[in-house]
């Protein structure tokens, strides 16, 4: 059976201390999750030693970047080696989200940089694709989703590859309150799966592919119920524990 994951990519958001209080939250609720669902959780970089101290010898939740720096070290002011996400310890490490390729130009070439570095230093990365609002609209997001994958996970050895996590997240629904539907989701989980078997063939069966744009408790229950959708990368409502934990909960 495929894996399931629920992250959560709390952004540019809490404090430290409101960080630690939701990882506090989270693990007070944690037994209403199900046994086998992987629980990760993405704070700022700024949180990440402070949220490892408290879930130091627990399984889960997993402790995740929301980025790292495509050098390995030295001059680069400002950034975050994958080395050192590694350090703290992170696990995983979320790369290609939509807003760091809009707002800081993520290009799939400096996308293939950070995956590497990332599976240098053994992160898990959880990569993100999806088309914003006109390419769905003009029929293109096949296109725009099988460019990006190909760009930069077909580059990988298929050792490689086996780590990597996928999110499927059309952009016209992050943040905006407006969820794919269950068949879009589906529809696009499977082509994207049909579609990494072209080059990695059987291993594509086991890459878990998660769901990400509003997701929510109330919706969560029937995007998870698809049989590619393997659980979802959770913004807005990763930042309320009870809500964190009800999506975890959705799965049947
Ligand atoms: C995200 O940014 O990864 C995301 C899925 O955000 P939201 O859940 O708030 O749409």
């Amino acid at each position: 059976m495929r894996e399931k994951i629920v992250a959560g990519n709390w952004k540019m958001n809490t404090t430290i201390r409101e960080g630690k209080k939701l990882t506090e939250d989270i693990l007070r609720g944690i037994e209403s999750v199900p046994a086998g669902i992987t629980l990760v959780v993405a704070p700022p970089f700024t949180h990440l030693s402070s949220v490892s101290g408290i879930l130091k010898d627990r399984n889960t939740p997993g402790l995740a970047a929301q980025n790292c720096a495509s050098a390995d070290k030295g001059a680069f002011t400002g950034e975050v080696s994958a080395a050192m996400l590694a350090s703290v310890p992170c696990q995983y490490v979320i790369l290609g989200h939509s807003e760091r390729r809009e707002y800081y130009g993520e290009t799939s070439e400096i996308l293939l940089e950070k995956i590497q570095r990332a599976l240098e230093n053994g992160l898990r990365p959880i990569f993100c694709v999806g088309e914003v609002l006109e390419e769905r609209e003009s029929d293109m997001h096949f296109q725009v989703v099988s460019s990006q994958l190909r760009e930069v996970l077909f580059r990988l050895d298929p050792d490689d590859f086996k780590k990597v996590i996928v999110a499927y997240e059309p952009v016209w629904a992050i943040g905006t309150g407006k969820t794919a539907t269950s068949e879009q989701a589906q529809e696009m989980h499977a082509f994207i799966r049909a579609f990494l078997a072209e080059s990695f063939g059987d291993l594509a069966e086991s890459t878990p592919i998660l769901y990400g744009g509003s997701c929510k408790p109330s919706n969560a229950a029937e995007l998870f119920a698809r049989p590619d959708v393997d659980g979802g990368l959770i913004g807005g409502a990763s930042l309320k524990a009870d809500d964190f934990l009800a999506i975890a909960g959705s799965f049947a």
